[in-house]
């Protein structure tokens, strides 16, 4: 269909169409609207957050996303104070364990791998979640995934729905915005930089094991272990600052395609490394919880399910700079030069865009 085509029956018009309701869509959807923008978000999913999401187990928050930021970012630490969030450090007081690959746990002091890290208290959820109530609701379409975007600014949605914006802006993981429809195309070089920039995290999954108070404390268990033979390889106390109840997370070692196809004998072989790991006690978890992020298809594309092995080189490719006459902005953590493919990326970037859009609107 030819964009004037279809511009002709586009009805509903708005300064800024946000596309993606992630950490970096809502902050910049949060500084629009303090700035007087008119703008609308579109967000695929039944909820907002995108790769942040926290679920509630005995009235606390857990983090099945992103958990942590670091000291060394200010954007973070700024938006929760402002916000109101309290953050704590990571616990890392203990012994660490290792096992290695025949199974056999040792047990050592070293450096806590995450030690410094800060979280939020109530997670990482907590802090979309106060960005979202920011929001007016008629501005946040939810289950509105945008399927195709015109040079003209129309954007339309699954449902045929279509809207024109003065500006787009994909607040998407790159790899999922050159799934889109664009018209007219992208170069195929701007499209490759977009499939070629892997989503962080996306291919990886995460289990979350909830217990009645964090009984490795009393061992002398910082809850930190690294191990190789899994099938997590990665585990951390996910204890909120309150002290209870109790939690542990991992990262899986295994494969995306092992994952998917033997979900149920992966939940049996975590629950026995737990219970190797921190004994009989670790048996009987009040809940747990299984994030395959590698399966959403809004987070994590094919090239996705083999995850890069140190963290990418990020940043907004020169080419993509002022796309479509600067119609089209590209908002998602990946595309944030200094902190890309972090939570700080996706504030990085939101100011970057709503500086964009200051001068862009200051000049008429
Ligand atoms: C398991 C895990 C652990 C992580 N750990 C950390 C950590 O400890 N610290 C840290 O800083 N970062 C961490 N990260 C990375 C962090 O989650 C991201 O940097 C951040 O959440 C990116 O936000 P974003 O808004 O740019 O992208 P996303 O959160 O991916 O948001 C994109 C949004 O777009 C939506 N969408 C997709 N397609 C469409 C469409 N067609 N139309 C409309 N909407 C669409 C999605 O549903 C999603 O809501 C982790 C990520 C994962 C998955």
């Amino acid at each position: 269909m030819a964009s004037e085509e279809h511009g002709a029956a586009c009805r509903n018009h708005t300064q800024v169409a946000v596309v993606g309701g992630g950490l970096a869509g809502l902050a910049l959807a949060e500084r629009l609207q303090q700035a007087g923008f008119d703008f609308q978000l579109f967000e695929a999913r039944e909820r907002l957050g995108g790769r942040v999401e926290s679920v509630t187990c005995m009235g606390v928050g857990f983090d099945l996303g992103p958990a942590w930021f670091w000291s060394t970012q200010p954007r973070m630490a700024g938006l929760c104070d402002r916000l109101g969030l309290a953050v704590f450090e990571q616990y890392s007081t203990g012994d660490l364990l290792f096992e290695d690959t025949q199974r056999q746990v040792q047990r050592g002091r070293g450096y806590a791998s995450m030690e410094g890290s800060l979280r939020i208290e109530g997670g990482a959820g907590a802090l979309t979640d106060v960005l979202a109530s920011r929001l007016p609701e008629q501005k946040v379409h939810l289950q509105a995934p945008v399927r195709r975007v015109f040079a003209n600014g129309q954007l339309t949605l699954d449902d045929g729905s279509c809207w024109h914006a003065d500006r787009i802006v994909l607040a998407l993981p790159p790899r999922v915005a050159a799934e889109l429809h664009f018209e007219p195309a992208l170069g195929a070089s701007e499209r490759r930089l977009l499939a070629d920039t892997p989503t962080w995290m996306a291919g990886v999954a995460k289990f979350l094991a909830v217990y009645d108070e964090p009984f490795w404390r009393q061992e002398g268990l910082s809850g930190d272990v690294m191990s190789r033979s899994g099938p997590l390889m990665e585990i951390h106390d996910a204890t909120p600052r309150s002290g209870g109840p109790g939690a542990l997370f991992g990262f899986y070692g295994v494969p995306a395609h092992i994952r998917r196809d033997h979900p149920d004998e992966l939940v049996a072989a975590t629950q026995a490394q737990l219970e190797r790991l921190f004994g009989s006690q670790a048996r009987a978890p009040v809940q747990t919880f299984l994030r395959d992020w590698a399966v959403a298809p809004e987070t994590a594309t094919e090239a996705d399910q083999i995850p890069p092995t140190q963290h990418p080189t990020y940043g907004l490719p020169h080419s993509l700079t002022g796309a479509w006459e600067g119609r089209l902005l590209f908002g998602a953590s990946e595309m944030a030069g200094v902190n890309g493919g972090y939570m700080e990326g996706a504030l990085e970037q939101a100011e970057a865009i709503t500086r964009v859009l200051l001068e862009a609107y200051s000049d008429g």
